[in-house]
This record gives structure tokens, C-alpha cells and sequence, in this order.
């Protein structure tokens, strides 16, 4: 076998991902060189050990990108039994339990060699954070961005989750998404709705269907591919804003409307 040897070379984030709770996805992380291990939130702590004893891996860090039950349920059991440190938003340092690093917008996280760009994404909460990793292409959104489908506005206005958004949208098409609950389907179905004659839209439907059928994840997607099909993202399509009856709205007028539209669906 070869080895690379290029200086520059990045050993491969290794993710290992795992379904909890009620249909929540929880990932734990590593730098198998280094040995490093984060979890992406602690849907539950029950959850969280059993992959740690399933992987072999040690648990250094949690990274938590908002404050619900569901993302920071297992911290504390987590922190008493392995010591890890956790991460979690600056911005709503007091909701997360057990925080020893605070973090927002521009600071960086390490994982052993991998390095995390933090993002601020309001909307969803008011302190919701989400962790690029631009080496790695994959970026961990916690509830701000599902495949086709965005978080619930809880504790934020239209403007700020789509400010949150766009900081999504702008990342490179191959950059692989990790959304903390599979809600793919219901919002595959709502989406072509939207937009029934956009053609990757359609096929993506068609491919959900069956990923379901078989009850297999359909997370990750990828920027480029959301891109394409979440209609949270398209507020500038011809077709949406048709649909909505708001041709030539503002785009936040257009993603409010798709939102509220979403949640009576
Ligand atoms: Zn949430
Ligand atoms: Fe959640």
C-alpha cells in the first residue's frame, strides 16, 4: 500500500454517523492519527456511548451547535464520565450545559490536524452555531439547514436565518452537509410542491422515496445538491416565487412565505 506524502497531505476526517432518539442523527468525529474524538451534539448520552464503545474511540471534545434538549441532552453524563471539554455558541454560553469553550463567528475549532471555521447562524435559535470544516468539505449544521429543509424559526425573525443561510449557500458545491435529523422526506414532498417541474428536485424525491423505503439515511447531502433542491435556498427561483404568488418579492419575503408555509404543512 502507498502512503501519501504530500506535505500538505490531511489525513481524513473519519465520521462516523448514527441515528438516536426519535429521528435525530448524532456523529462522532476523529483525527485517527491523533486519536481525537468529538461528538456533533448529545442527542443523548445513551446514544453517544453506545458508538464510542461500537467505534473503540475516546471521547475529547463535544461540539454543540445550540442549546436544545435534543443537541446537549448528554452533555454532563457525557463530560462526568470522560472528562471531554465541550464547545458550544458564545452566544448562548448559559443554555449550554457543562461549556468550557465558548465560541462564534471567525474563531476556529481543532480536531487534532482538522480545523473548524465557526459560523453564527441565527434563526432556528438565537444562538446557533454550525462548524465548517473547509479541508475536510463537511460542514456539521446542527437544525439551521436539513436536506431540503430548514429549522424551525424558534427564537429568530425571517432576516436572520436567511442571513444564516446564505453563509451556507455561498459554501463549494462538494462540501458535504451533516443535519441533525432526518426529515428528508416530508420535506422532499413539500418541496415539489414548490417547484414541481424542477428536474433535480424531481429526481431527488424519487431517490428519498426509496432510500426511505428501505429505511436508509439520506444524510449527508451536499451544498451543491441543496443548492439545487431546498427551496429555503431558492428564494430567487422563477418557479418558486410563482408557486407562492410572490414574483419579484424580496427573497426574504420569498423564504418567509416558504417557512410558514412549512410549518402548516
Ligand atoms: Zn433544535
Ligand atoms: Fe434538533
Amino acid at each position: 500500500m502507498t502512503q501519501a506524502s504530500a506535505p500538505h497531505h490531511l489525513p481524513i476526517l473519519e465520521v462516523f454517523q448514527f441515528p438516536c432518539l426519535d429521528d435525530n442523527y448524532g456523529y462522532l468525529i476523529r483525527d485517527r492519527e491523533a486519536g481525537i474524538c468529538a461528538s456533533v451534539d448529545t442527542p443523548s448520552a445513551a446514544a453517544v456511548e453506545a458508538a464510542l464503545a461500537e467505534t473503540g474511540w475516546k471521547l475529547d471534545f463535544i461540539f454543540n451547535t445550540h442549546h436544545h434538549e435534543d443537541h446537549t441532552g448528554g452533555n454532563l453524563e457525557l463530560k462526568a464520565r470522560t472528562g471531554c471539554r465541550i464547545v458550544g455558541p458564545r452566544a448562548d454560553a448559559a443554555r449550554i450545559p457543562g461549556i468550557d469553550q465558548q465560541v462564534g463567528e471567525g474563531d476556529v475549532v481543532t480536531l487534532g490536524r482538522h480545523r473548524a471555521r465557526v459560523l453564527d447562524t441565527p434563526g432556528h435559535t438565537r444562538g446557533h452555531i454550525v462548524y465548517v470544516f473547509d479541508e475536510d468539505q463537511a460542514v456539521f449544521v446542527g437544525d439551521t439547514l436539513f436536506s431540503m429543509g430548514c429549522g424551525r424559526l424558534f427564537e429568530g425573525t425571517p432576516e436572520q436565518m436567511w442571513i444564516s443561510l446564505q453563509k451556507l449557500r455561498r459554501l463549494p458545491d462538494p462540501m458535504r452537509v451533516f443535519c441533525a435529523h432526518e426529515y428528508t422526506q416530508k420535506n422532499a414532498h413539500f418541496a415539489i410542491g414548490l417547484e414541481p417541474d424542477n428536474a433535480d428536485l424531481r429526481e431527488r424525491v424519487a431517490e428519498v422515496d426509496q432510500l426511505r423505503e428501505l429505511d436508509m439515511p439520506t444524510v449527508p447531502s451536499t451544498i451543491g445538491r441543496e443548492r439545487l433542491t431546498n427551496p429555503f435556498l431558492r428564494p430567487d427561483s422563477p418557479e418558486l416565487q410563482a408557486t407562492l404568488g410572490l414574483r419579484g418579492a424580496s427573497l426574504i419575503e420569498v423564504f418567509a412565505e416558504t417557512r410558514r408555509r412549512r410549518n402548516e404543512f
